[in-house]
């Protein structure tokens, strides 16, 4: 098969080799051909560097491979990977929600796709895939591990609205009811923030589950009651969800109601959670607050940010108690972030950390693209 051939300077291929996914703008590449075209990378001397797809904004190539191929070709290949990886480490029956295509991790830079049960939800990062959606849609429908391809919009720069579109198989359940670690939750993938649920947590909602016995919990940016439902699962006494969206509040009261535990026994707000102060004790602060960086030349800002949420949780605890907080802006390292969280926690009290996890299993990052690696979750206690 022929493809259009770039060849690009001594340092983009450097990094293409050691296994960088993009290629940014650079004023040094030739004209490219239009969005979505593959095309072979070679270097000065005509050596095949890469295989990739032309994209467009600040990543104007998505690495794809070393070897020429036909696009629906790769798109089978590498779903069927990245299907098979997920058999092999997820739960089926006790998880019926997780991440099926992270992006590079996957070898698919700029796609996305959450299972929920039998629905996959798609995102886009990037406009070069508009052209292979249906070749998307086959291979995935090809697994028969889904009835439904539903995308999702949201990603300003590619689809820029909300709302989104049935691409192919059955209409599919609006409201649907999904299980993670065995417990049951509301996901509306149309409306809900992101493709519906927030899934790179599972594995540290567990973890405060495994903890929460008998604490007094408050979950500041609790969207619809991931960490909430686990702790008051897991034997809290009393759980405070805090979201400023009313419609996740609510269905953080339908998780609570769908596991038995009962909404009257704990509080749920829609409410501000870097004002919100809770009215009583708290002996475990869960915040999961959403990207507090929006700017990559004010990463100073967002640290501050982080830094000044730290404060506002760390006044409310005493001595022995926990804190667990977390960072998804992959513009603030993992050092960065815990400095920024510590600082701020220093304000009131003495504190060690505990516990430090990022990305679960199904949220593969490729070894050479370190901005794919954006979670961070910390438990911090105050010693003193
Ligand atoms: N921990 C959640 C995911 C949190 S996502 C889970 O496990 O599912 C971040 C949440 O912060 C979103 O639900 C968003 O509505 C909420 N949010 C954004 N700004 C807020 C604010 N000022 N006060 C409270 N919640 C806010």
């Amino acid at each position: 098969m022929l493809f259009p051939t770039i060849t690009v300077p001594k340092t983009i291929a450097k990094s293409i080799l050691q296994g960088h996914p993009w290629v940014y703008a650079d004023p040094k590449l030739p004209d490219l051909p239009p969005v979505g075209t593959p095309l072979r990378l070679v270097n000065s001397k005509g050596k095949n560097i890469a295989f990739g797809i032309v994209d467009e904004g600040s990543i104007v190539v998505r690495v794809l491979g070393t070897q020429p191929d036909s696009i629906p070709n790769l798109l089978r290949r590498e779903i069927q990977s990245a299907a098979l990886l997920r058999r092999r480490i997820i739960d089926h029956s006790s998880t019926t929600c997780y991440r099926m295509i992270n992006g590079p991790g996957d070898g698919l830079p700029g796609i996305v796709v959450d299972r929920y049960n039998d629905l996959a939800v798609l995102r886009l990062y990037g406009k070069c895939w508009e052209p292979w959606l249906k070749d998307i849609c086959v291979s995935l429908l090809e697994l028969h591990e889904f009835k439904s391809v539903f995308r999702r919009f949201g990603v300003r720069r590619v689809d820029g609205s909300s709302g989104g579109r049935l691409l192919a198989g059955e209409p599919f359940q609006e409201t649907l009811i999904v299980t993670e670690n065995g417990l049951k939750f509301v996901v509306r993938p149309r409306v809900g923030q992101k493709t519906g649920l927030f899934l790179d947590q599972r594995e540290h909602r567990a973890h405060i589950g495994r903890i929460a016995n008998q604490h007094t919990v408050a979950n500041l940016f609790s969207y619809t009651g991931g960490f909430s439902v686990y702790a008051a699962a897991g034997g809290a006494k009393k759980v405070f969800s805090v979201d400023i969206s009313k419609p996740a509040i609510e269905d953080a009261k339908e998780n609570f109601r769908l596991n038995g535990l009962d909404p009257d026994k704990h509080i749920f707000l829609a409410a501000d959670a870097f004002q919100w102060e809770s009215p009583e004790p708290l002996s475990l602060l869960i915040c999961d607050p959403p990207s507090l960086s929006h700017d990559h030349k004010k990463d100073l800002n967002a640290s501050k940010a982080y830094e000044e949420l730290a404060t506002h949780c760390a006044k409310q605890l005493r001595r022995g108690d926990l804190l667990a907080t977390a960072s998804c802006t992959s513009r603030l390292s993992q050092s960065k972030w815990e400095n920024a969280v510590a600082w701020g926690l220093k304000r009131h009290g003495r504190w060690a950390w505990l516990w430090r996890a990022a990305e679960p299993p199904d949220h593969p990052v490729s070894t050479f693209h370190p901005e794919g690696r954006y979670l961070k979750f910390s438990i911090a206690a105050k010693m003193r």
